[in-house]
């Protein structure tokens, strides 16, 4: 079973013909409202993949149709704490161009407790995996609780955040980070990402594909992308990370849930959307790019 702790947000889009200038009030012509967040993208990718997957976080009073999707999706909601706090939002407006800007507003996914998070892992195993980023609260001290249990302990890097990642570090079995999150790592801790103490490092390349090493046989090992036409690359890296983990939970070897995450990660650039549109397992294995 796969914990993840990790956000869920509410991405908000707005069509605007420009972007708004200060002082200046726009109308929107168009408003839609999706599930988001990478914690609640990798749990879906997680959930419809087939792995069984319970979601640690929190929303606000404003939150309950999000824990409803997820749950909807099949990923197990029980761990999710109503806060106080309003529910993570992206405020996401885009112009006729197709330029964007973003409002980001974490809320309730920085409000967990310590004492729910004892909670949430309480009945976890070290048969079990534990999953999170960078976008909620109480990553460390998850990651610490995981590692005493003998949980197999996985973190994805984004978005980048140099302290947090050194100091989870010496706690990982995996680390999952993209290209641009391996050099900043790089740039951070004055070495190159899989020459750093982590079991297994996978650094996803876009259409190139990835690159996995493994510390205890010193190997790196690079996988080609399937060729595909992308539409949208939002979502891909969550998808990715999803999969990979339940396909890993499902006790395939790493090279094999490489494999099936990066089908799952190119049938995902084929789509317009995020954690919506994340393909299911039967989906991904019937897909040949
Ligand atoms: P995002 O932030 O857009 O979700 P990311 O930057 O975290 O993505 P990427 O490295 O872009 O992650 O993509 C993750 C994985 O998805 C890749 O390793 C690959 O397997 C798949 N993928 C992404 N883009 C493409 C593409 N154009 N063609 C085929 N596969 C792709």
């Amino acid at each position: 079973m796969i914990y993840n702790l990790g956000s869920i947000n509410a991405d908000l889009f707005y069509a605007l013909p420009h972007l708004p200038q200060p002082g200046e009030t726009l109308a929107s012509q168009s408003f839609s409202r999706g599930l988001g967040g990478k914690g609640a993208n990798m749990s879906v990718a997680a959930a419809r993949a087939g792995a069984r997957c319970a979601h640690i976080g929190a929303v606000g009073a404003d939150g309950a149709w999000a824990v409803q999707r997820l749950m909807e999706y099949g990923v197990d909601t029980r761990l999710i704490r109503t806060s106080e706090e309003a529910t993570g939002h992206a405020l996401i407006l885009v112009d006729a161009a197709g330029e964007n800007a973003i409002v980001l507003f974490p809320g309730a996914n920085r409000a967990l407790s310590e004492m729910d998070l004892a909670l949430a892992l309480s009945e976890a195993t070290a048969a079990d995996i534990f999953l999170c980023q960078n976008e909620t609260n109480l990553q460390l001290e998850g990651a610490e609780r995981a590692s005493a249990l003998g949980m197999r302990v996985a973190y994805a890097a984004a978005p980048f955040d140099a302290e947090a990642v050194r100091a989870v570090l010496p706690l990982l079995d995996l680390l999952v980070l993209n290209e641009v999150e391996a050099r900043q790592l790089e740039a951070a801790t004055g070495r190159a990402a899989d020459t750093l103490p982590v079991r297994d490092v996978v650094i996803t390349l876009g259409a190139k594909g990835c690159r996995w090493h493994n510390t205890d046989t010193g190997a790196t090992q690079d996988f080609a992308a399937p060729k595909v036409t992308p539409v949208d690359t939002t979502g891909a890296g969550d998808t990715f990370t999803g999969y990979l983990l339940a396909g890993l939970d499902r006790g395939m070897p790493m090279a094999q849930a490489i494999g099936l995450a990066q089908k799952a990660g190119a049938l995902m650039v084929t789509r317009h959307g995020t954690a919506d549109v994340i393909p299911d397992l039967k989906e991904v294995q019937a897909f040949t790019p």
